[in-house]
């Protein structure tokens, strides 16, 4: 069967995921026993964070590549090339990544002698690079930026796959893509796990709130539109679950407390691991500064996936992406620490990276802000948050 008409028909039929032939799927919860409802076994110790501003040792801003009706993942002809889009991934590249990389490879219609170009050296550039390798490809990535001064390389580096990917009011359209990449990427990820240097590792985490649950699962800062809740929806059965925790054993000052275990990213090491697995597999990596659509046509290779991230919307004109700005900063990395917290009624996040205690601000105004600004004052306040949240614990 041809290939591309096979992962269209995996993705329409709803099959879990297909990863080199094989077919894996995460336990339907009904082969599960049910999850309680409440936490009813004794919690992990919990090491204190550290929360002092003196101890964070960097600060980053950069700006999500949104678009209201999700990435664009299409095939357009250019002179004698044929470029095949894959950009716009919102607040969830690194955790779309092996999904988007499929579908794109998949829009390759090319015999296996065809060198591919792609641009790009992002969580989704390197992600495709390595997915076209593998289908038999010979690949040259070409970008302006490399790991760790990618937009990538600034990211909170969790599993957030519906996180501003599209809005509420086109997430009917694009949810069957959505699926279908997410389970691909959850499953890969599952591949990666236990590596040395961990670079996709399962941590656990805490959401505290004020009020009981609501189950809406996003932390819109004010001004942005309303975002499908694809997770629940969805991907309701991937393992494992969450767990409200018991108030008799809850050990934070809100009165709601969520347990839950989340994939997370060790950006510098999982960046140094793709990076590797690229060159491993023969690749190679050119500087190159694309300024405009001509720029395509000066290629040696017929096939190039355009894996531009925010840079298209200057590279290509490109209105429909609009920045979402984020600023997070590190805290000395803490080992010891094995959990992270989630706190949106204040806008604070925390999560134990290995390359340091990543502490994320929201502020009002980054919806639509294009400004790569660093505000110390927003990573300060947020890490005071934190501080404050340690001391209150019981
Ligand atoms: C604060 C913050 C937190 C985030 N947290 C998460 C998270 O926890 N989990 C998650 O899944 N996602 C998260 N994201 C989203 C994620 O970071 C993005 O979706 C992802 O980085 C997009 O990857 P990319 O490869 O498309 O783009 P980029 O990382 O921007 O890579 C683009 C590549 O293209 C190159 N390029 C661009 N323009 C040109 C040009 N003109 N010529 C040549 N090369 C060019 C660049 O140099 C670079 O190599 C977060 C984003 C932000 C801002």
């Amino acid at each position: 069967m041809h290939r591309r008409r096979f992962l269209q028909g995996a993705a329409g039929s709803g099959i879990a995921a297909t990863l080199g032939g094989c077919v894996t799927a995460n336990p339907s919860s009904s082969q599960l026993p049910l999850s309680p409802a409440s936490l009813s076994l004794s919690l992990p110790e919990l090491a204190p964070i550290n929360a002092y501003p003196d101890r964070i040792i960097s600060t980053n801003v950069c700006t999500r590549p949104f678009r209201a009706t999700g990435p664009r993942i299409e095939t357009e002809t250019v002179g004698n090339k044929t470029l095949i889009h894959n950009y716009g991934h919102g607040g969830s590249g690194w955790s779309l990544s092996w999904g988007t990389a499929a579908l794109a490879e998949s829009l390759i219609n090319a015999d296996k002698q065809t060198p591919v170009a792609v641009v790009g050296c992002g969580a989704v550039g390197l992600t495709t690079a390595i997915q076209c390798q593998r289908a038999g490809y010979k690949v040259t990535i070409y970008a302006k930026e490399q790991p760790p001064y990618v937009r990538s390389s600034y990211a909170t580096g969790i599993w957030s796959p519906d996180s501003r990917i599209v809005t509420l009011a086109n997430a009917q359209p694009f949810a069957e893509r959505w699926q279908w990449m997410a389970r691909i990427s959850y499953l890969r990820f599952q591949t990666l796990l236990g590596l040395a240097g961990n670079p996709v590792e399962w941590t656990t985490m805490f959401r505290l709130a004020d009020k009981p649950f609501d189950d809406h699962g996003g932390h819109n800062i004010p001004g942005e539109p309303a975002y499908p809740n694809y997770r629940k929806e969805l991907l309701s059965d991937l393992n494992p679950k969450a767990r409200d925790v018991s108030p008799s054993l809850n050990p934070f000052a809100t009165p709601h407390v969520r347990q839950f275990p989340l994939l997370m990213f060790n950006i510098s090491a999982y960046s140094q691991y793709l990076l590797d697995l690229f060159y491993r597999s023969g690749g190679q990596i050119i500087d190159r500064t694309l300024t405009s659509m001509a720029d395509f046509q000066q290629f040696d290779e017929s096939v190039i996936v355009n894996c531009t991230g925010y840079g298209a919307k200057a590279l290509l004109n490109d209105d429909s992406i609009i920045p979402v700005r984020g600023q997070t900063c590190k805290l000395m990395p803490q080992p010891e620490v094995k959990y992270g917290i989630q706190y949106f009624d204040r806008h604070t996040s925390v999560y134990p990276r290995r390359d340091g205690l990543l502490v994320q601000a929201g502020a009002e105004g980054d919806f639509n802000n294009p400004l790569a600004n660093i505000d110390p004052q927003e990573s300060i306040k947020a890490v005071e948050q934190l501080a404050a949240i340690m001391a209150e614990m019981k």
